[in-house]
């Protein structure tokens, strides 16, 4: 392993039997932590060739169990992680209503960032503990589930990614694109759409950085048999207007219900789900998926869901954000030059510890005009800061340049 982490340190690439042996002696304990540091630091500051990528992801994805489907047109979807970022329980649900399948195992919550399990564990009685067989079985039967990893899925990444986390190793395109993509061919999926956050509150803060990872996803995957596509989507504020577990299902129901302006959140997820629809082959995508989310088949889709997976269309009907409310205003005229993403996920995230219905509302976006005492959010929950919410927002003169919603779509 010394010579290995040296070759890597020197900047030459590493071949795919050896990064193999790498992982298996990782998980055998003959590898121990400091020098897998070690060899990550070397990735993180040397890159890594695709070669050595496909080859980890290929090794890692081994680790442990994975999911084969009988049935076809499995297909997969993927957020690098951002704030406010409900897109994965919209679009699963658009997916399966138009006769695709989604096989969709998330994470927790990480760092600012929500976690499509957190929200989903919000409707009470919904469980996302489901075994593989049960989660299998339910996609073959109502074309979508959605649960969290088990300790035996990929086990090599949960041990690299938190060895990563503790020792500053986590920004590499080649190990994030590994760590992303051991899980997605594990999970049995036969092609993936790939949702790259690019901005202040993502992994990925530039274009240039987000779009590499995006071609990265795309080419690995290529290599590895699946079909990819991935967008290179903004994360300089939040994507939907609520922020917090329960209150992201309340901003979920609403825009499968056909209520309500959430617009940039409806607009990007059915963007995905129209992409997925595409790479499972069903005719005529956006269309599909528009006409889904207009004639409730999707919000029938998502209740189905649920009810497999324990909860009742009355709890998720009766969600509401907690009595507890406390309005942010401007304390200046102009426009909103900028919001602090990273600032409403930790404080949502605080606050829906609590009380899965507390968290925060935003009600302006970057680029409006806002006049002293103009709400710009409000916060619910008991220990809501409203001042320190206040600081998250950032008034200006002039008005900034608008941004689009998404930069890029990398296709390989
Ligand atoms: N998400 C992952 O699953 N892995 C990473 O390394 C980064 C984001």
């Amino acid at each position: 392993m010394r010579l290995a982490i040296e070759r890597k340190r020197d900047g030459d690439e590493l071949s795919p039997a050896q990064w193999d042996a790498i992982v298996g002696a990782y998980m055998d304990g003959a590898v121990d932590d400091a020098q897998m540091a070690a060899l990550a630091m070397a990735c993180v500051f040397r890159g890594m060739g695709l070669d050595e990528i496909t080859a980890l992801t290929g090794a890692m994805a081994a680790s442990g169990e994975a999911l084969t489907f009988h049935a076809e047109n499995v297909v997969d979807k993927h957020s690098s992680g951002g704030v406010g970022d409900s897109v994965s329980l919209i679009a699963v649900p658009i997916v399966a209503a138009c006769g695709g399948r989604v096989a969709k195992l998330s994470g927790r919550a990480l760092g600012h960032t929500g976690g499509t399990i957190d929200k989903l564990e919000a409707i009470p009685g919904c469980s996302a503990a489901l075994s593989m067989e049960a989660f299998i079985a339910q996609v073959e039967r109502i074309g979508c589930a959605i649960a969290m990893q088990t300790d035996a899925f990929v086990p090599a990444d949960k041990r690299l990614y938190r060895l990563r986390d503790r020792t500053g190793t986590v920004p590499s395109v080649g190990l994030i694109a590994a760590s992303i993509l051991s899980k997605k061919l594990a999970g049995g999926a036969e092609a993936f759409v790939f949702d790259v956050k690019c901005g202040t509150a993502a992994f990925m803060k530039d274009i240039a950085s987000a779009r590499a990872l995006a071609q990265t996803l795309v080419e690995v995957a290529r290599r590895c048999g699946r079909a990819a596509r991935a967008f290179v989507t903004d994360m300089n504020e939040p994507l939907g207007t609520w922020i917090g577990t329960g209150l992201e299902i309340v901003g979920v129901r609403d825009v499968l219900r056909g209520l309500d302006g959430d617009s940039r959140l409806r607009e990007l997820s059915v963007r995905i789900a129209s992409a997925m629809l595409e790479a499972a082959g069903v005719a005529d995508a956006p269309v599909r998926a528009e006409d889904a989310l207009r004639s409730g088949a999707a919000y029938e889709k998502f209740v189905e869901m649920i009810e497999a997976q324990g909860a009742r269309r009355a709890s998720l009907e009766a969600l509401a954000p907690v009595e507890q409310r406390a309005s942010v205003r401007a304390a200046s005229s102009g426009f909103i030059g900028a919001i602090d993403a990273v600032a409403l996920g930790n404080q949502a995230r605080a606050l829906s510890a609590g009380d899965a219905c507390a968290g925060i509302r935003v009600r302006v976006r970057i680029g409006d005009p806002v006049r002293t005492g103009d709400v710009l959010a409000e916060c619910y929950g008991t220990n809501a800061m409203p001042e320190a919410i206040a600081g998250a927002f950032h008034i200006i003169a002039d008005q900034p340049p608008s941004r689009p919603l998404i930069y890029d779509d990398v296709t390989g």
